[in-house]
């Protein structure tokens, strides 16, 4: 059943919204802890993959994590004053012009770059990661050049060290290698820190316990799987909704849309949803995004438009007002953001998450059935 807490609240529920499912979240990093063994560093970077960072983060904190991890000093900004106050992680390397807002905040910087180490260590100093770059070539020192910080790090102990897996959901060998060069840095190290990190979502799905001090999910807390090898499957959180604005009847041959790319084969009946691109509904979805309606499975109906989509719903009663389903649960039937993903031209899932935009108000519910 779709939640009826918004019916108080017409005004952010009239045409779109998103509800968010905060139940599901906990018990999803419930559920990655009790198979790994370890605690986690819940990744609430980019507002939590879209789905709220603020609201993310206050229910995770009943799951006592070691911390929380951005991207940002502006997003650890936000977690200090929506009352967050473990340690936040940005995880992308700051420049020394980051360095005084970001001590304000209470961010612990991960770096790789030596001058930058050298500039945090200097300019005031606190904790601190070190970044090792184990084959991403992204961010971090390099597995075997960790001899141009191991003065830095003898003279200003990080507190942790890290790696980051660049293909923990695929069996190619990567990971294996990747992980023996971590190792072969950490023992390079002049000692070793006290805590140890490497595994996102996928690498903890695929695997059993971590060796590692903890662990670092973010997609699959908001309801994303690692598809085939993954032992376990989140439970969906995300779920988007648009009311049916108006209903048509189309006569045999009538076109739907822009571009008219949808045609009518005998008497149809098309509804018009409050949500189009503009929202995040990508218009690589038109003419074939999944729709629910009153727990019936349609489809979309021609182009995505900016702010309204059709879907053709012959086979389902309906009226203006009820509710559609473009993302999630709705009944039996589910949607989740792995096929929209792959029905929109094979996006990333992670992208039709974070592209969900700010004119869907997010509304927060404790479980969503
Ligand atoms: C985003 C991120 C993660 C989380 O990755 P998921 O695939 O979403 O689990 C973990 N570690 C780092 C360094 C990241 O940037």
């Amino acid at each position: 059943m779709i939640p009826m807490t918004y019916e108080s609240t017409a005004m952010d529920t009239g045409r779109a919204w998103v509800d968010v499912d905060l139940g599901a979240v906990v018990r999803n990093g419930e559920a990655l802890m009790r198979h790994a063994g370890v605690p986690i560093v819940p990744m609430v970077k980019a507002d939590a993959y879209g789905v709220g960072a603020a609201p993310c983060a206050r229910a995770l904190e009943r799951l006592d994590p070691v911390g929380f991890g951005v991207a940002t000093v502006r997003e650890v900004e936000e977690l200090r004053a929506a009352g967050i106050s473990r340690r936040i992680f940005v995880f992308s390397p700051l420049l020394p012009l980051d360095f005084p807002a970001a001590r304000a905040a209470g961010a612990i910087p991960t770096l790789g770059d030596p001058a930058a180490i050298a500039a945090w260590v200097n300019s005031g100093g606190g904790a601190w990661h070190l970044a090792i770059d184990s084959g991403m070539q992204r961010a971090g020192i390099r597995w075997d050049q960790i001899g141009l910080v191991a003065d830095l790090v003898r003279a200003h102990p990080p507190e942790g060290a890290f790696t980051h897996f660049h293909s923990a959901e695929r069996n190619d060998g990567s990971w294996e290698q990747q992980e023996s060069r971590f190792h072969e840095a950490l023992a390079a190290l002049p000692a070793m820190p006290a805590m140890l990190h490497a595994q996102n979502s996928a690498g903890l799905v695929r695997r059993g316990r971590s060796p590692w001090s903890f662990a670092r999910p973010g997609v699959f807390l908001y309801g994303v799987g690692s598809g085939d090898g993954a032992q376990l499957l989140p439970e969906p959180v995300v779920h988007v909704r648009a009311r049916i604005l108006e209903l048509h009847d189309l006569q045999d041959g009538d076109t739907v849309s822009y571009t008219a790319s949808w045609r009518a084969v005998g008497r149809r009946r098309v509804a018009t949803l409050g949500l189009g691109y503009a929202d995040g509904y990508r218009r690589s979805l038109g003419n074939k995004g999944p729709v629910l309606i009153n727990g019936r499975r349609c489809c979309v109906a021609g182009v995505v438009t900016m702010d309204m989509t059709m879907a053709d719903v012959t086979d389902i009663p309906c009226g203006p007002g009820d509710v559609a389903t473009l993302i999630g649960r709705d009944g039996g039937e589910l949607i989740t953001v792995e096929q929209v993903a792959e029905v929109a031209d094979f996006m990333s899932p992670y992208e039709v998450l974070t592209g969900l935009r700010q004119r869907l108000p997010r509304r927060y519910h404790e479980r969503v059935s």
